[in-house]
């Protein structure tokens, strides 16, 4: 996917630097595309003071190492000094332990000056709990960097596992301006085709009627 980095946006608080390795993130994220089981296919890099990359993962099979864990590894063998480290990860870290420790935790052991995110983790037992964790325990975190080129990355994931986020998203629209073109805003902001976003937009649909 092509991500213009120039002309992201205006914000100066979100460093070229900051935009240039999160889309590295996403570079190594679509590696692991079609082979992480239900896991979304996530990236992530380590950049030392300088901005040079020192490590990178990528999220492995289900059971297996997640993008976090894989980068931090690498880091860690080749005795990087985290503490002046920049970790950037396309998706919120894990913030419970499942078939593998909670990424977030595992961050946190290992104390990173900083920790990048792209996209929140739309898993409801996530949903920025990873972050909250992260900053509860003093590490630095800033997150939604090329936010929707990721939510587009991992548009597909989204729609199979989570369909609630985009359900909400469609319901917002809904309410906002009614339904012309909702179908096509939803396709494009998920990169995911017609007959999916419609999908949502109907349970959208149902559950305002219901509400109503
Ligand atoms: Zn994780």
């Amino acid at each position: 996917m092509a991500v213009d980095v120039a002309s992201w946006h205006e914000d100066a608080s979100v460093s070229a630097d900051q935009l240039r390795l999160m889309k590295l993130a996403m570079d190594e994220a679509e590696r692991a595309r079609g082979s992480t089981g239900d896991n979304p296919w996530v990236g992530s890099v380590i950049a030392d003071a300088e901005g040079r990359i020192v490590a990178r993962g990528h999220t492995q099979g289900p059971g297996e190492d997640h993008a976090e864990i894989g980068a931090l590894r690498e880091a860690v063998a080749k005795g990087v000094v985290l503490s002046e480290a920049t970790l950037y990860s396309t998706l919120e870290p894990c913030s419970f332990h499942g078939r593998t420790p909670a990424c977030s935790r595992v961050i946190v052991d290992h104390r990173p000056k900083l920790v990048v995110v792209g996209m929140r983790d739309p898993h409801p037992r996530v949903d920025g709990e990873g972050i909250r964790i992260m900053r509860a325990a003093g590490v630095d975190v800033v997150e939604g960097i090329l936010e929707a080129e990721i939510r587009m990355q991992l548009g597909r994931w989204v729609f199979e596992h989570h369909l609630h986020e985009p359900v909400r998203r469609a319901m917002a629209l809904l309410d906002a301006h009614g339904p012309t073109s909702v179908v096509a805003e939803i396709a494009a902001i998920y990169a995911v085709g017609e007959e999916a976003a419609e999908r949502a937009v109907r349970e959208a649909e149902s559950h305002r009627a219901a509400r109503s």
